[in-house]
C-alpha cells in the first residue's frame, strides 16, 4: 500500500556531495512549477491511502517560496508533511530561526536534517547542527541524517560472514557514489546479489516523482510518467511481474537483470546497488521510459 509520496522538488542544489544518488548540483536542471505540485497532491489524494508527503531534492530550501506553498497546500488537504535539507541557510541562529519558524506554523511532521562529514567537512561552522539546534529550541520536529565516507572492516559483528569486509559508512553505491566512492572498496561475487535489499519493489509503500514527470521506485527506476498518464493510475496498474526492470529485480535481485538482459558484467562488485546501478546503466537507451532521467545517472 502506497503511503508516501516524496516530491524532489527540484535536481538543483548549492553542493555536489560525492554519495548524492541523482548527481545533483548547482547547474542540475528540473523544478516543479506550483501548477505541477498541485497536480501531484490532487492525484495523491485520488489514490486514497497517501499519508505522508516529503519535500526533497536536490535542496528544496533554494526553491523556498514554492516549497512553502507546496507544503501549505499539502496540510491542506490532510496530508502530514515532512522534509529532508542540507540546511545552507542556517548561517547565524537568528536566520535560521527565520527559515524555521514558518514551517512550524505550518505543523509540519518530520524535518531531516543532513548532518554528516560528506556535507559539512568544516566542523568549526557546522550549518546542520546549527539548524538542528534551533529547530530543537523551537519545537520544530526534527532528526539528522548522517552518512560518512565508506570505511571497511573485518567481519566481527554477529550481522557479518565472519572474516568477510563489510562496508560501513552508510553509503549506497548509485549515482554519483557509484563513480565518486566506490574504488578500492571490497568486492563480492556478482552471483551472491540475489536480491534487492533497500526497496519493497513488489508493493512499494512510497515514490519519488520529479519535474519531469517521473515516478521514482528507486532513483532513475521508473514506472511511467504523471504527466503522460496521471499518477493514480500508474499506481493502480504498476505490476511488477510486467515491468522490464523490476520483474528481474523482484524476482532474482541484479543478478537476475543482468542475465535476463544479457548485460555483459564484471565478476564483483561492492553491493547490490553497485550491480543494480552498472547494469541499468548499460540497459538504458533499451528501456528510455523506464530508466530516467539520464541526468540521474550522470549522462547529462
Ligand atoms: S538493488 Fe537496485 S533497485 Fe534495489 S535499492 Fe539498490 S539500486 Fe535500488
Amino acid at each position: 500500500m502506497l503511503t508516501g509520496i516524496h516530491f524532489l522538488l527540484t535536481y538543483m542544489c548549492n553542493l555536489e556531495c560525492d554519495h548524492c544518488f541523482v548527481y545533483s548540483g548547482p547547474n542540475a536542471k528540473g523544478t516543479f512549477t506550483l501548477s505541477q505540485i498541485r497536480q501531484v497532491l490532487d492525484e495523491a489524494t485520488k489514490i486514497g491511502t497517501i499519508k505522508w508527503i516529503y519535500f526533497e531534492g536536490g535542496e528544496p530550501f533554494l526553491f523556498y517560496p514554492l516549497m512553502i506553498e507546496g507544503i501549505k497546500i499539502a496540510r491542506k488537504m490532510g496530508f502530514k508533511v515532512g522534509i529532508v535539507t542540507n540546511a545552507y541557510f542556517a548561517i547565524s541562529e537568528e536566520d535560521a530561526e527565520l527559515w524555521l519558524k514558518p514551517l512550524l506554523e505550518l505543523g509540519i511532521s518530520d524535518l531531516g536534517i543532513s548532518d554528516d562529514s560528506l556535507h559539512y567537512e568544516d566542523e568549526k561552522d557546522n550549518l546542520a547542527k546549527r539548524a538542528l539546534s534551533t529547530a530543537k529550541r523551537l519545537g520544530v520536529p526534527v532528526g539528522s541524517i548522517c552518512i560518512e565516507k565508506p570505511t571497511v572492516k573485518i567481519g566481527i559483528d554477529k550481522e557479518q560472514v565472519k572474516g568477510e569486509p563489510v562496508i560501513g559508512g552508510g553509503a549506497m553505491f548509485r549515482g554519483r557514489a557509484v563513480e565518486k566512492l566506490s574504488e578500492g572498496l571490497p568486492k563480492r561475487w556478482w552471483k551472491e546479489f540475489k536480491e534487492c535489499p533497500y526497496e519493497d519493489l513488489k508493493e512499494p509503500k512510497r515514490v519519488h516523482i520529479d519535474p519531469y514527470g517521473n515516478v521514482h521506485l528507486c532513483q532513475g527506476l521508473s514506472i511511467g510518467n504523471m504527466w503522460r498518464k496521471p499518477l493514480s493510475t500508474l499506481i493502480k496498474d504498476y505490476a511488477a511481474d510486467s515491468h522490464p526492470i523490476c520483474g528481474p529485480l523482484v524476482k532474482g535481485g541484479p543478478a537476475l537483470l543482468a542475465k535476463e538482459h544479457n548485460v555483459k558484467h564484471e565478476d564483483k562488485y561492492v553491493d547490490a546497488c553497485h550491480f543494480c546501478y552498472l547494469i541499468r546503466l548499460a540497459l538504458i537507451d533499451k528501456f528510455p521510459e523506464f530508466l530516467t532521467p539520464k541526468q540521474v545517472y550522470g549522462l547529462e
